[in-house]
């Protein structure tokens, strides 16, 4: 039976709202969900591409029974301390304190890899409305491309005068679109580079991508110091949620902690884009997948539509939606589920 139902785009922080289509429980498509107050029925190619895929999806059944009992038996016979999980802001809410209460209760190594942003405080975060009321708009990384549903904003702060200005290492469709395009060799210099702009009383910085959180400090710390505000674009849809509850790792430390260990458990995370897969040779892998990542054992888990969720988004919103999918055939597990039967 054909249904569609509100939920929230999974692929990336914005916290755009989608109506999505499912037929016999498969995911099918997407309709404007236009009263979302965020988009109003836009979505990005980002996001169309990845309900396309998603779309490509015809697991809703899975016997767990053996592989929960695989799993039992690899963590018996590993020490706790070399038992390594990894997760992300693509899980929400429930489920990373699910994650984070299991890796207590047994004493293994929780990291999450959050694209060198880390926690802030929320006075000086903007939200989205400010965007289009800004007097002077920063942005630092490729907003255009990447979150389009923000570059949106950025255009109506153009229509009402608002200087734009672009930083980046390569030339880039945000660049081509603002006022000014400023070319970086490194981002050491980035809050140098920020000052010698000529910051105005009402300017807001709006950045997804930094080469380190030492840089990105350096941001918030011309921030505060200059009393304007941050907009971080967070790369996954609860990124907001898992920085408030995770201590996010640099990539090298993410290293260390796998050469140091046994067993390496990624949950909803793949990690492709920025660990070398070599670091995961002669280790036990396991994934909780929702799209099949390929990495060692993989294990299906409920998507984020298939059951009540809540993300927050980057201007600290936290949505909530309940299953967009209601089919009773579907026997995937959620991670919760999972952890609970380990
Ligand atoms: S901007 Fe982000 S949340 Fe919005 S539709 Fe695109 S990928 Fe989804």
């Amino acid at each position: 039976m054909l249904k569609i139902n509100h939920t929230i785009c999974p692929k990336c922080s914005i916290g755009c709202g989608i109506n999505l289509i499912s037929n016999d429980g498969f995911i099918v498509g997407i309709n404007p969900f236009k009263n979302h107050e965020i988009n109003e029925g836009k979505n990005c190619k980002n996001c169309i591409d990845y309900i396309n895929k998603l779309s490509e999806n015809t697991i809703k059944a899975f016997d767990y029974t053996k592989t929960i009992e695989d799993i039992k038996e690899k963590i018996n016979t590993i020490d706790n301390d070399k038992i390594t999980i990894i997760t992300s802001g693509n899980c929400d809410d429930k489920t990373l304190d699910s994650i984070i209460d299991f890796t207590k209760q047994n004493k293994y190594n929780l990291l999450t890899y959050e694209y060198n942003f880390s926690k802030i405080d929320s006075e000086i975060l903007s939200t989205y409305d400010e965007i289009e009321k800004a007097e002077q708009i920063i942005t630092i990384g490729d907003i255009y491309r990447n979150n389009s549903l923000i570059a949106r904003r950025i255009i109506h702060a153009q229509q009402n005068n608002a200087q734009t200005i672009n930083i980046h290492t390569e030339n880039n469709l945000t660049g081509y679109n603002s006022d000014e395009f400023i070319k970086i060799d490194s981002y050491d210099t980035i809050d140098e580079v920020i000052k010698s702009i000529g910051l105005k009383d009402n300017s807001i910085i709006i950045i997804n991508q930094i080469d380190t959180n030492e840089n990105y400090e350096k941001v918030i710390g011309l921030v505060n110091d200059n009393n304007i505000k941050l907009l971080p674009l967070l790369k996954h849809p609860n990124s907001y949620s898992s920085l408030q509850k995770i201590n996010p790792s640099s990539v090298d430390e993410i290293n260390t902690t796998i050469s140091n260990s046994e067993l390496i458990i990624f949950i909803n995370e793949n990690p492709c884009e920025y660990l070398d897969e070599k670091v995961l040779e002669n280790k036990d892998v396991i994934s909780f997948t929702e799209d099949d990542t390929s990495l060692g054992l993989s294990v299906p888990i409920r998507l984020w539509c298939q059951d009540e969720m809540s993300f927050t988004n980057s201007m600290g919103t936290t949505q909530t939606y309940p299953d967009a999918i209601q089919d009773d055939d579907n026997n995937l597990k959620t991670v919760t589920q999972i952890l609970e039967l380990i």
